[in-house]
C-alpha cells in the first residue's frame, strides 16, 4: 500500500508518521532523506545528485523519480509512506508512471493554528529535532544538547507567505487525488492522538477494499 501525506508545516506530519509506526510496518520516502541516502550509496546516480545539489540547483524531477524507483525495487517494503512527494500536479503525474498510490491522507489545519505552532517552535541547530517553546524550559536540547533557534522564517509573515505558496501548489493536487476517490481529509487542528486514530482508520478500510 502506497500513502502519500499532504499537510503544510506544523501540521504534524512528523508526528502521525512516528504514530503510525506503532501500528503499522511501512518505508517513509522523504524525498530529502531518499537523495541524502543516494549520495551515500557513491553510486552513479548518487553521484549526479551531489552535483547537481553542490551547483546550488534542484535535482531534476526525473532523478528524483529514479531515486524512488530504485528505492521500491531494492526495498522489500509492502507498505510505503511519502512524505514531501508529490509536491505538485506534475509530480503526482510522473509518479503515476512508476507506482501506484492507495490513499492520499491531507493533514487540514488553520492558518491561525499553524502560527500558534510554528512561532512557538524551537529547532535544535544540531540534530534537527523540532521542540515547543511550551514544553521545553531552557534553550538547550534535551537530545543532544545542541542549541534550540527559531527558524530565521518562522514569522508570521513568513509563515502567511509559506502557507499562500503552499495551497497554490497542492490544491490542484488535491483535486487531482479527489477525482480519483484517492483522497481523505483529516482536521489537524486536533490532538495527535486523534488525527493518527483517524488515519489508521482510513488505511484499514482501504485495506479491507483490497
Ligand atoms: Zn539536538
Amino acid at each position: 500500500m502506497n500513502i502519500v501525506l499532504l499537510g503544510i508545516q506544523g501540521s504534524g506530519k512528523g508526528t502521525l508518521v512516528a504514530s503510525l509506526e506503532k501500528e503499522l510496518e511501512f518505508d517513509l520516502i522523504s524525498t530529502g532523506q531518499l537523495l541524502r541516502d543516494e549520495v551515500a550509496t557513491g553510486s552513479a546516480l548518487g553521484r549526479h545528485i551531489k552535483e547537481v545539489q553542490t551547483s546550488g540547483n534542484l535535482v531534476e524531477l526525473d532523478t528524483v523519480l529514479k531515486t524512488i524507483q530504485k528505492k521500491l525495487k531494492t526495498s522489500k517494503s509492502k507498505n510505503y509512506v511519502f512524505d514531501g512527494f508529490p509536491r505538485n500536479l506534475e509530480q503526482a503525474k510522473e509518479m503515476e508512471k512508476i507506482c501506484d498510490v492507495d490513499l492520499v491522507v491531507c493533514l487540514n489545519l488553520t492558518q491561525e493554528v499553524a502560527l500558534k505552532r510554528l512561532l512557538n517552535r524551537l529547532t535544535c541547530s544540531k540534530c534537527g529535532n523540532v521542540f515547543s517553546k511550551l514544553r521545553v524550559k531552557s534553550n538547550v536540547c534535551p537530545i543532544c544538547k545542541g542549541k534550540l533557534e527559531q527558524r530565521y522564517d518562522d514569522t508570521p509573515e513568513g509563515i502567511a507567505k509559506r502557507f499562500e505558496e503552499y495551497f497554490r501548489q497542492t490544491h490542484p493536487l488535491i483535486e487531482f487525488y479527489k477525482a480519483k476517490h484517492l483522497l481523505i481529509e483529516v482536521d489537524a487542528n486536533r490532538s495527535p492522538e486523534e488525527v493518527a486514530e483517524d488515519v489508521l482508520r482510513a488505511i484499514n478500510e482501504r485495506n479491507n477494499k483490497k
